[in-house]
C-alpha cells in the first residue's frame, strides 16, 4: 500500500523512516500542503497523510475522494481542518494522533512565559551586542502567582503540573474538570472569572465553534492589567487585532503565541527574503513583550517518534479491518 504524506518536512522523513512499521508501506514524502491545487499529486494514493495546515475542506476530499484515496490519517491530534461531515459522505475514513506529548506543548508554553518574563529574547541580543546593562529586563518571581488554564485535557495537566512545581495558584477553565488537575490544588471556575484574577493564562482547548475567539475584545478588556496571554492551542482560539489593540493600551502585559490565525499560508516555510504581507503578524512582531514561534510546541524527537510510529499503526490496524484513533463528525 502507498501513502503520501503532504507538507512533510525532513524531520518528518527522518522519524517515519525509523519507526516501527515503516517497511510494510511505501511512503512517499511531498513537501507541498494540501490543496485544491495539491490534492491531484495524491492520484492513487489509498492513504492520504496530513498535518495541520493541509487544505481538507469539502473540495479537496472530493478531489482526494476521486483520486482513490480511502484514508486521511491526521498525524496531528487537532482535528479543526477536517470537513468531517463531507469525508463521512464521501466515505473516507479519518484517523489521528490522539495523544503524542503532552510535554512537548506544555513545557514550550512553560517556555513561552519564563522567555517573555525574564525577557531573554531581549537579553540574548543584548550581550550579542556587548550590551551588558540591565535596563527594562525586569521580570517577576513566578512563585505565588496565579496562572489561569484554559482546557484541562492532557497538555492542560502537564502544563498545570509543571506550574504547580515553580509554586502557582492554580486556576481552571473547562466543562469537563479534570480530577488530576483538582488534586493539584487548582480551583475550577467560569471563564470570566478565570480571566479576571489570572496574572498568566495559557489555553489548552480544542478549537470548536464554541472556543472560537474565545479571547476578544471584551475578554481582554477584563483581564488584569499588563497580564500574560500564552496560546499553544489554535491561532482562532483569539482575536488576533484585538491583542494589538491591548498590547498598545499595556492592557496586555506579556503575549506568547505559538500558532496564529491565518498560519497556514505562512508557518513551516522560510520566508526570511520576502515581504510579510500579513499586516497584523507584521504589527505583532514589533512589539518587545511579544514573542511568535512558528507551531513548534510539538517539535520534539519524543513527539515526532510518536507521532510516526501512531500514525503508522493507525494506517495498519485500518487496513486489516480493525481502525483505531477515528475522528468521526
Ligand atoms: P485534550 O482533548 O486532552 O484536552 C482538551 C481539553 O479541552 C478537554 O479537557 C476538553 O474538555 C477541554 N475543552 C473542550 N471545550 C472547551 C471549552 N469550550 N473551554 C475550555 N476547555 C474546553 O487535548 P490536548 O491533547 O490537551 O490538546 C489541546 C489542544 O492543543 C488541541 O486541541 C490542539 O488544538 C492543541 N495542540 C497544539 C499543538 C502545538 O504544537 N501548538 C500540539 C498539539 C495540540
Amino acid at each position: 500500500m502507498q501513502a503520501l504524506l503532504f507538507s512533510s518536512q525532513h524531520y518528518d522523513q527522518d522519524s517515519f523512516s525509523s519507526a516501527p512499521g515503516a517497511t510494510q508501506l511505501a511512503l512517499h514524502f511531498q513537501g507541498a500542503r494540501l490543496t485544491e491545487d495539491t490534492a491531484a499529486l495524491a492520484e492513487g494514493y489509498e492513504v492520504v497523510c496530513a498535518f495541520i495546515n493541509d487544505d481538507l475542506s469539502a473540495p479537496v476530499l472530493t478531489r482526494l475522494k476521486a483520486g482513490g484515496t480511502r484514508l486521511i490519517a491526521l498525524r496531528s491530534a487537532g482535528y479543526n481542518h477536517v470537513d468531517l461531515a463531507a469525508a463521512k459522505r464521501l466515505g473516507l475514513t479519518v484517523v489521528r494522533v490522539p495523544a503524542y506529548s503532552p510535554h512537548a506543548v506544555a513545557e514550550h508554553a512553560v517556555a513561552l512565559i519564563l522567555a517573555l518574563n525574564r525577557r531573554l529574547h531581549r537579553a540574548y541580543n543584548r550581550t550579542r551586542e556587548g550590551d551588558f546593562s540591565l535596563h527594562g529586563l525586569t521580570g517577576f518571581d513566578l512563585h505565588g502567582k496565579t496562572v489561569g488554564v484554559v482546557g484541562t485535557g492532557q497538555i492542560g495537566l502537564a502544563f498545570a503540573r509543571i506550574m504547580a512545581g515553580f509554586g502557582c495558584q492554580l486556576l481552571a477553565y473547562d466543562p469537563y474538570p479534570n480530577p488530576e488537575v483538582e488534586a493539584l490544588g487548582a480551583r475550577y471556575l467560569d471563564l470570566p472569572e478565570l480571566l479576571r484574577e489570572s496574572r498568566i493564562i495559557s489555553l489548552h482547548c480544542p478549537l470548536t465553534p464554541q472556543t472560537r475567539h474565545l479571547i476578544n475584545p471584551q475578554s481582554l478588556a477584563s483581564l488584569q492589567p499588563g497580564a500574560m496571554l500564552i496560546n499553544t492551542g489554535r491561532g482562532a482560539l483569539v482575536d488576533t487585532p484585538a491583542l494589538i489593540d491591548a498590547l498598545k493600551s499595556g492592557q496586555l502585559g506579556y503575549l506568547g503565541l505559538d500558532v496564529y490565525e491565518e498560519e497556514a499560508q505562512i508557518f513551516f516555510e522560510d520566508r526570511s527574503d520576502l515581504p510579510l504581507q500579513d499586516d497584523v503578524l507584521a504589527r505583532l512582531l514589533t512589539f518587545p513583550n511579544v514573542i511568535v514561534t512558528a507551531h513548534q510546541a510539538f517539535l520534539t524527537r519524543e513527539a515526532l517518534a510518536a507521532i510516526a510510529a501512531t500514525t503508522l499503526e493507525n494506517i495498519a490496524r485500518w487496513a486489516a479491518g480493525n481502525p483505531q484513533n477515528l475522528v468521526e463528525g
